[in-house]
């Protein structure tokens, strides 16, 4: 035999994705996630079991390698998809079909992990700096990976990844894309650039660095709702009160607020676009400095004083919406705020808008489409599976998450990556992300529509002495708890 053939007879082939990867012993494949141990084709990352009840109580650390108790001593174990392995072509039975018996109810799971060329990431970055502007390209690398969405309340938005990046572009834009997704999913730091716009450091779970800055605080609220909030508390202390905001400046004696505790009118005017008493649009700028605009000094969006209205000593706060920013002025003589030492009583406001800013964080959530070709490793009719999840009789989570199944047809979910267990996903070269995906529901439901019954094992068969476990999520629906469920006698 040519040493050629003879090297590639020692090889196994991984039938778990497209790429079908010759193994040599020893090796890994292409994703990583398979190797050739001594002829036998193995799952690197061990299968993971949500693990809930008192004994699960050594895992709050997430620290598998403390584990020593029993798995089953009348605690909850749910089977995740996270190592259990694909299956391809996709006729097959999904890796594991496990049974148990919950109270009453004999309940399968159907664990995969499914391979999703349709999915990305939905960012959530919680700052009102300036990031970029709606629908800017955002970049990985030089590689475009996705783009800026809405503005939210207090948080900008990115969409990443989705299949025209992943496979509609070039094999570079492909590769990166999914490389981003998979190391954001899997809670690494990613750095993102946005055209004509910051540098992003994004991480779940982790503060937002903008440019260089890590950031700190969440706005409290618009300008306009900072002004509702502490009207009262500002009232006793100043004159008047100017929230600077990117979305809504707020003018205290104008804003009804000030007109309800019966504060005299100011003369105190701003620039921009007046919506409604007391709250202007388009004070400055976009930008990184006050409130998420482009202010460095807060007098630059001042007017001059209505001398009709305004008079020498008036007291004149201007703060940012995080209450990071603020100065205080008095007017002189010429209706000019000059700078004023801030009474003990104003600083105190000051610190109360910061205290009501919740910590400034990255969220992301994933989504896929898992209503294609991955509905076959469940049933043989892969339409009832789709029906059975609207109808809620099949309870759908990725690795042991609560996922959101989105309205209308096909099974497209969303869930945050927080609330699975760590380094869930995996990819594979084609390239898609690999996300672990369960169904779960009552055994004569999967008889019903079509299941792969003669696969079916019982969970105690399938949590082996390397399987991974994991303690529940606190707040984290159960996937076997029956408010889950639509079936008859679910309460
Ligand atoms: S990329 Fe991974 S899953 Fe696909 S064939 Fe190679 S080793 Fe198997």
């Amino acid at each position: 035999m040519p040493d050629d053939q003879a090297a590639k007879a020692e090889k196994i082939r991984c039938d778990a994705c497209p790429v079908m990867c010759y193994i040599a012993d020893g090796k890994s494949g292409a994703c990583d996630r398979y190797a050739n141990h001594g002829g036998d084709l193995v799952r690197l990352d061990p299968l993971t079991v949500i693990q809930s009840g008192a004994q699960a109580v050594a895992f709050l650390d997430h620290d598998p390698a403390d584990w020593d108790g029993d798995l089953i001593q009348g605690n909850r174990t749910f089977v995740t998809a996270v190592g259990a392995g694909t299956t391809y072509p996709d006729y097959k039975p999904a890796p594991f079909i496990v049974s148990q018996q919950i109270e009453d109810v004999d309940m399968v799971t159907v664990v995969t992990e499914g391979i999703f060329s349709y999915c990305g990431v939905k960012v959530k970055i919680d700052t009102d700096r300036f990031i970029g502007h709606e629908r800017a390209v955002v970049r990985a690398g030089d590689e475009p990976v996705g783009h800026v969405m809405t503005s939210e309340y207090g948080s900008k938005m990115l969409s990443l990844g989705g299949v025209e990046h992943l496979t509609g572009g070039t094999k570079a834009e492909g590769r990166v894309t999914c490389d981003a997704l998979l190391r954001l999913c899997n809670r690494e730091a990613v750095e993102l650039t946005i055209d004509d716009g910051a540098t992003v450091v994004v991480q779940a779970g982790q503060a937002p660095i903008i440019d260089g800055q890590p950031e700190r605080l969440m706005r409290v609220g618009c300008g306009s709702a900072a002004i509702g909030m502490f009207a009262k508390q500002w009232q006793p202390h100043v004159d008047e009160v100017v929230v600077v905001d990117d979305h809504i400046t707020g003018v205290l004696t104008e804003h009804e607020a000030g007109k309800g505790l019966d504060m005299r009118p100011s003369g105190i005017r701003v620039n921009g676009r007046r919506s409604t008493p007391g709250r202007y649009f388009q004070v400055a700028e976009p930008g990184t400095g006050w409130g998420g605009t482009d202010v460095e000094d807060p007098l630059s969006i001042l007017k001059s004083a209505d001398p009709k209205k305004a008079w020498p000593g008036l007291r004149l706060l201007m703060i940012s919406t995080t209450g990071e920013q603020w100065a205080y002025f008095v007017l002189d003589a010429d209706l000019v705020p000059q700078p004023a030492e801030t009474p003990p009583a104003l600083r105190a406001t000051a610190d109360r808008v910061a205290e009501n800013c919740e910590p400034s964080m990255c969220s992301v959530l994933f989504m896929g489409g898992a209503g294609g070709s991955l509905r076959a490793g469940v049933t043989e009719n892969p339409v009832r599976l789709t029906r059975s999840v609207k109808e809620a009789l099949t309870y759908v989570s990725c690795g042991g998450a609560e996922a959101y199944v989105w309205p209308g047809g096909g099974i497209t979910v969303m869930v945050d990556v927080m609330d699975m267990p760590t380094d869930a996903f995996g990819y594979v070269p084609t390239p898609a992300l690999v996300a672990p995906i369960e169904f779960t529901l009552r055994r004569e439901d999967y008889a019903a529509l079509g299941g792969h019954l003669d696969h079916v094992q019982p969970v105690d068969s399938v949590v082996l002495p390397g399987t991974r476990r994991v303690a529940a999520k606190a707040g984290q629906p159960n996937p076997h708890a029956r408010e889950n469920y639509r079936w008859p006698g679910r309460t």
